[in-house]
C-alpha cells in the first residue's frame, strides 16, 4: 500500500533520516519508506512533551517501533526548559495549529536537519504531516528552510494522504504501541 504522495525523494538505498514526532505516527512513513529501499533512521525531539512521564512513554513507543522495524533510533535528550523559553510567548495565545506550533516544528526540524548534516545522511523527511490537526504545507515549508539551512535534502511528503492517518491507528493497535491523548505540550494537555 502506498500512502504519503508524490514529493522529492532520493534514489533508493539513500540514508534517510526520519524526524519521528510520535511512534503511531511513524508506523505508515517508517515502512514506507524502508519499502522504498531507503535506510531509514528515526530522530524523536521530545523536548515540546509534558510531562517527563509523558515522554517516557512515548520515547518507549519510539524504541519499540524501531525494534519492530529493525532501524536506528536518535533520542535527543529531553530539555523541556529550552523548548519552553523559544515556544510558550507564542504558544500561549493559540491552540494547537497555532504560531507557536510554528515555532515548535522549527525547533523540531532543525535540530533533525542539523543531526541529518552531522551524520551525513542524504536526506530528511517527518512524520508530522500524518496528522490530520496539523498543516502539512506549514510543516513542509519549514522544514525545507530548516534542511537548506543545515544543506541536507528536504523530503517532502504528505502522510495523511490516502487514509495514513487511518492506518496509522490500526498498525499502532497491530503493535501494541502507546497512543497518546494530546499532541505534546502543557497547552496541548490543558485542552
Ligand atoms: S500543540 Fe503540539 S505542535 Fe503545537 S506547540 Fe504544542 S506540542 Fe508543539
Amino acid at each position: 500500500m502506498t500512502t504519503g504522495g508524490p514529493g522529492a525523494s532520493p534514489s533508493r538505498n539513500s540514508r534517510v533520516l526520519l524526524h519521528v514526532c510520535c511512534a503511531p505516527d511513524a508506523t505508515v512513513p517508517w515502512p514506507e519508506m524502508t519499502a522504498e529501499g531507503h535506510e531509514v533512521d528515526g530522530f524523536f525531539f521530545g523536548s515540546n512533551i509534558h510531562p517527563l512521564g509523558e515522554w517516557l512513554l512515548r520515547r518507549d513507543a519510539v524504541l519499540k517501533l524501531a525494534g519492530i522495524i529493525g532501524a536506528g533510533v536518535e533520542i535527543t535528550p529531553y530539555d523541556p526548559g529550552s523548548w519552553s523559553s523559544a515556544v510558550a510567548r507564542d504558544r500561549r495565545a493559540s491552540q494547537e495549529g497555532g504560531t507557536g506550533c510554528a515555532v515548535c516544528f522549527d525547533l523540531q526540524l532543525s535540530a533533525a536537519a542539523r543531526f541529518a548534516a552531522e551524520r551525513g545522511y542524504d536526506g530528511l523527511c517527518t512524520t508530522l504531516t500524518i496528522s490530520p490537526h496539523k498543516d502539512p504545507g506549514l510543516i513542509n515549508g519549514i522544514g525545507a528552510r530548516a534542511s537548506a539551512r543545515a544543506g541536507v535534502t528536504w523530503i517532502e511528503r504528505v502522510w495523511r494522504k490516502r487514509d495514513g492517518f487511518k492506518i496509522s491507528v490500526a498498525r499502532s493497535a497491530e503493535f501494541g504501541l502507546y497512543r497518546q491523548k494530546y499532541c505534546g505540550c502543557v497547552y496541548s494537555e490543558r485542552r
